[in-house]
């Protein structure tokens, strides 16, 4: 077996897809086997787990490191908001990942009809707080709360998810400042398979504040794997295909499950999946499956490179925040990719 990164060559009548081999008889699996190893031959699984592991792994040495000189650990401050069950997943991820980082937490939760006044105390008593190194408020907000406001309260260097007027700016401008977890996840993992985006046209779908465009500025900056041009689309976008079939890297970030269809992707094209949506499936004991805006397995048949769903973009985006959340605690301000 050769493994190209998190995916499985299979060589030869070597049976080591056990599903397959239960539910199918053996020449079929092999027919089948044959087929996958055709397939993905030539696409490199760009695999979230495994760069973000090693993400991981850098930083809590450095904390190791910080505790061992007398200093503390960076504290990262998450706040919910109702019970929205994506939302609980993901604060119960970012906590639990400052847990095994050796970073301390605190999580604040309150129930959906919290005024905008309590919610906006609060931060300004975690911004006063000198323990407090980052502090996220996990969105969407419910209709009453203005999220901007919210946003903007935030002590910007404390701000590590990226969002705040003043750290937007500083991308914008080219400026060191904390960049939006995602975008940010997704530059570290390009940065960890060393991925050249020099002179690449980079297409985003997607302009979102918070994941769209500041990819799309991200890629068009004069840095290490920046430097593309950039086309960004969206909803009013016309000849989405045609656009999509000229990229050589595509970000996919616009909520429909498998919208990115083969016939739009280039041969060899880098495939980014941002989307991560719940769709139901019964046979899933939670009731439904995560599914991103790649159709998978069909541009695995044309991709160079391809983020899966789940495993790549979703846990490149707890890497970026925990090295957003070191970087606020060193008070590394001037930190850039
Ligand atoms: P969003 O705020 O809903 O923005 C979606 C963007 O896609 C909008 O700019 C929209 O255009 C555009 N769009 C929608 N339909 C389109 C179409 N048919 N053709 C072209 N563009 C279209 O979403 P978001 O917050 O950026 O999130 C996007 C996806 O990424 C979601 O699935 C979300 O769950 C996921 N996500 C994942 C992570 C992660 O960690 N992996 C983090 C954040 C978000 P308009 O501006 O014209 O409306």
């Amino acid at each position: 077996m050769i493994r190209i990164g998190h995916a499985t060559k299979i060589s030869g009548s070597d049976i080591t897809c056990p599903k397959a081999a239960k539910i199918l008889p053996l020449p079929i699996v092999n027919l089948n086997l044959a087929l996958l190893n055709l397939i993905f031959a030539a696409m490199q699984l760009l695999d979230g787990k495994l760069a973000s592991a090693a993400i991981k792994a850098a930083l809590k040495e450095k904390v190791e490191k910080r505790l061992a000189s007398g200093k503390r650990a960076p504290h990262l401050a998450a706040i919910l908001v109702g019970t929205n069950g994506a939302s609980e997943t993901y604060v119960a991820s970012k906590v639990k990942n400052c847990a095994e980082l050796g970073f301390g937490s605190t999580f604040v939760r309150y129930d959906a009809d919290v005024s905008q006044e309590t919610l906006l105390a609060k931060i300004h008593e975690l911004n006063n707080d000198a323990g407090i190194d980052g502090i996220l408020v996990q969105l969407p907000l419910p209709k009453h709360i203005a999220a901007d406001t919210v946003i903007e309260t935030i002590n910007p260097n404390k701000d590590v998810d990226g969002f705040h007027p003043v750290n937007v700016g500083r991308l914008t401008l080219g400026l060191p400042g904390f960049v939006s977890a995602t975008p940010y996840g997704i530059m570290l993992m390009l940065e960890h398979y060393k991925i050249d985006t020099r002179g690449k046209h980079a297409v985003v779908i997607g302009r979102s504040n918070i994941v769209g465009r500041p990819m799309s500025i991200l890629l068009s900056t004069q840095s290490a794997y920046g430097n593309c041009t950039v086309t960004l689309c969206h909803s009013a976008t016309q000849n989405l295909k045609e656009i999509c079939l000229q990229a050589d890297i595509i970000v996919a970030a616009l909520g429909r499950p498998e919208f990115l269809k083969a016939d739009m992707v280039k041969e060899g094209a880098i495939v980014i999946d941002v989307g991560i949506t719940r769709v139901p499936d019964a046979t899933k004991k939670s009731g439904f499956a995560l599914k991103g805006d790649v159709a998978f397995d069909e541009v695995a048949t044309k991709a160079a490179y391809l983020t899966p769903v789940p495993g790549g973009v979703g846990v490149m985006t707890i890497a970026g925040l925990m090295q957003n959340t070191f970087e606020a605690c060193e008070k590394n301000l001037r930190f850039r990719i």
